[in-house]
């Protein structure tokens, strides 16, 4: 091949998979391989996949054909399938899918230097110490664990992710100066379980301690916290998210269902009550608290009256952002093979049902900014060329962004006085 390999990566799914297809791309950097950041520059593209859902698999298999034909396109090219769905369905993908050249399992990506060795018959050279990143953007994603030790009976998270492993503070530390001397304002905490982190380790140190650890770090603006589940909202977290700066008030937090009957089948703690309790100390300790969460409609044998007290909740709990998904029967869980189970038409209605309920609630509490000065952190411009940025209640990718009636340099911090809103969006005017 001449000069170097070049290797693009393309990556779907969650902010996990994006931490570890930028660990897999810093790997490239650091190595005798090229980057191409255009697919048509490249020799091989890496796909990371997801398949924690029916959708997401059939997503990450459709991609992974029409790159068959891109790599078919070129003599030499290579077609490399890394991720989620390598790690859920194994050795049956090879046998399902030979155009690809080779299958990373997300436990083997940090390997994958010897994979691309293999297909181009060059030596990477040195390879870049274990968690490097190449990071340069405004707002980070760092994973502060890996795995699951729970067991929802609907998530296959634990079979492709493996059990719960918390990654050191020292690690943690390092990542997170490397990703702030490349440029980052803002870290967003992430893993499966988040605010379990610890759990698994000797000494008796929980989430409160990386954030203690992360807050004085130079150039760190804004630190949030993302999949904290809501029997580990403690005390201590709540404190020290009311105290403790750069820490966002904001918190996303999957509560999945408000029925105590429902959680239950799902393997999960809790009822509508006791969620709203929750809710209650969380905005007596941070009166501006943000909140997100996740919830799943059309559980196996979930009743009319159940479905109507999720809705209730919704109502009633006043959470800013909502996720919220039809129930995927997944191959291999235990609540595939629950009775009950609810027609797709009926659980996506159920599930449209829920997005009414939540999408009025977030609208009018995002209206409630109008008027309001907000600091707002720069991204740049959008790919329409519009300047935009988001206020501490807006977490990256999911909870829309603030558009500003003037450029501003990313990464810094502007007051903004917001004028409108757009849905889940604002528009401002920046006066500093
Ligand atoms: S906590 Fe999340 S990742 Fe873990 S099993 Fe439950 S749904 Fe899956």
């Amino acid at each position: 091949m001449g000069n170097a390999p070049a290797i693009a990566f393309i990556t779907l799914g969650c902010p996990k998979n994006e931490v570890d297809s930028d660990r897999m791309r810093a790997s490239v950097v650091a190595s005798e391989y090229r980057f191409a950041a255009d697919l048509d520059d490249a020799d091989v593209v890496v796909l990371n996949t997801c398949g924690f859902i029916t959708d997401a698999v059939e997503e990450s298999v459709g991609a992974a054909l029409e790159l068959a034909e891109w790599r078919d396109e070129r003599p030499g090219r290579r077609l490399v399938v890394a991720g989620c769905m390598v790690s859920r369905y194994g050795d049956d993908l090879a046998a399902a899918m030979p155009e690809v050249d080779a299958f990373v399992p997300v436990t083997d990506e940090p390997a994958l230097l010897g994979v691309l060795q293999h297909l181009t018959g060059v030596s990477p050279g040195a390879a870049a110490p274990p968690g490097t990143r190449t990071g340069g953007g405004v707002s980070e994603y760092l994973q502060v664990s890996d795995g699951c030790f729970r067991a929802c009976a609907y998530c296959t998270i634990p079979v492709i992710r493996g059990p719960y492993r918390s990654r050191s503070l020292e690690a943690l530390t390092s990542e997170a100066t490397g990703l702030l001397s490349a440029g980052a304002r803002e870290l967003v905490l992430i893993g499966q379980d988040t605010s379990s982190w610890g759990r698994d380790l000797a000494d008796s140190r929980d989430i409160t301690d990386v954030l203690r650890a992360l807050a004085p770090l130079d150039g760190l603006a804004w630190l949030r916290l993302m999949y904290v589940q809501p029997d580990t909202i403690t005390r201590q977290l709540i404190e020290t998210m009311a105290t403790l700066e750069p820490v966002r008030h904001y918190l996303d937090m999957p509560l999945q269902h408000a029925s105590a009957r429902v959680l239950r089948d799902m393997y999960r703690s809790g009822s509508g009550d006791s969620f709203l309790g929750l809710i209650e100390r969380l905005r007596d300790a941070m009166p501006d608290i943000v909140l997100r969460s996740t919830f799943i409609a059309g559980y196996p044998g979930e009743s009319e009256a159940e479905f109507e007290e999720l809705l209730d909740f919704i109502g009633q709990a006043g959470l800013d952002y909502v996720g919220i998904f039809p129930y995927s029967p997944e191959e291999g869980t235990d609540a595939a093979g629950l009775p009950g189970q609810i027609p797709e038409a009926e659980r996506f209605e159920r599930a449209n049902r829920v997005r009414e309920v939540a999408d009025e609630v977030s609208i009018a509490r995002t209206a409630r900014l109008i008027g309001t000065t907000l600091d707002v952190l720069s991204e740049g411009e959008d790919p329409d060329g519009v300047s935009i940025g988001r206020w501490s209640g807006q977490a990256p990718e999911v909870d829309g962004y603030v558009m500003l009636d003037r450029p501003v340099e990313p990464g810094r911090i502007a007051a903004v006085r917001i004028d409108t809103s757009y849905g889940y969006d604002l528009e401002g005017e920046v006066l500093a």
